[in-house]
């Protein structure tokens, strides 16, 4: 049995998640990671021996409080959330569908706030804890096709720092990381072709690179490995020639 404390990662079947999970895994952190297919994360490469698996929305508020309290019965408290489950839904506002609007701002605003509220009273009656949220450059850089993408992801960036504010003083840690594109499954979801035309445009005008995963799985390590007195507030990741 180690003595690391919990990890908690949603988003964790793939992509910056599935990363994240193998280098806290590799580190000997027990693990709860959440998403909502179940067999994507019994497939990953990792020791499983202090993992727990949860299928959850992280929309639903009730079984996300139930996954993460079922791990704190065996694990103990939780000391470093990663908010990283997220989508994005391509589109030009004049048609693109009000559902995919809500299933991003579902997901990537209520999904951060949800997982914040579950282990935020803990970590502040002992003054200690990690909360890392993944945004993306567009939380504060805006790109055409993105209008309810950068909504939501502007919103983690606000609600980060309302909440960096209200903990500080209770040292307790929250922190953004904020990369640019990067070869994962997020793309796979897009309906709009031409916006995934786009995409594929912009990516090449860029000679094609994109971030590896593996460096947002670093960045989230590094920060958290810093003393809790110590908190880094917001990393900006990408490949050098994004724009
Ligand atoms: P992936 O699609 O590979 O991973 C997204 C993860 O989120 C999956 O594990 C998915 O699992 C999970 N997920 C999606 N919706 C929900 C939900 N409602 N409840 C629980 N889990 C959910 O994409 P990325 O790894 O790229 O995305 C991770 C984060 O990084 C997102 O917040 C994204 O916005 C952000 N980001 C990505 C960038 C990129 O270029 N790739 C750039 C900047 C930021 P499942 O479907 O099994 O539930």
């Amino acid at each position: 049995m180690t003595n690391k404390k919990l990890i908690v990662i949603t988003g964790a079947s793939s992509g910056f998640g599935a990363e994240i999970a193998k280098i806290f895994n590799q580190a000997g952190n027990p693990l709860l990671l959440i998403g909502r297919n179940i067999a994507k994360m019994e497939a990953l490469p990792l020791d499983f021996t202090n993992i727990m698996l949860a299928q959850a929305d992280v929309t639903n508020l009730t079984d996300f409080t139930a996954s993460i309290r079922r791990a704190e019965a065996k694990f103990g408290p939780t000391d470093l959330l990663v908010n990283n489950a997220g989508i994005m839904l391509l589109g030009n506002v004049e048609n693109q569908s009000s559902q995919e609007w809500q299933t991003m701002l579902d997901t990537n605003v209520m999904g951060v706030l949800n997982g914040t509220q579950i282990v935020l009273q803990n970590m502040i009656d002992r003054q200690g804890g990690t909360i890392i949220n993944m945004s993306s450059i567009a939380g504060f850089k805006a790109f055409t096709n993105h209008a309810a993408y950068v909504a939501s992801k502007f919103g983690v960036h606000g609600a980060t720092e309302t909440i960096r504010q209200e903990v500080a003083s209770k040292n307790v840690r929250i922190s953004l990381v904020a990369p640019g594109a990067a070869e994962t499954n997020l793309l796979t979801h897009v309906t709009s072709k031409s916006a995934l035309n786009d995409y594929q445009s912009w990516k090449e005008s860029m000679g094609g690179i994109t971030l590896d995963p593996k460096y947002v799985a670093q960045t989230v390590k590094f920060i958290y490995d810093l003393p809790q007195a110590v908190e880094i507030r917001e990393v900006d990741i990408a490949a050098t020639r994004q724009d």
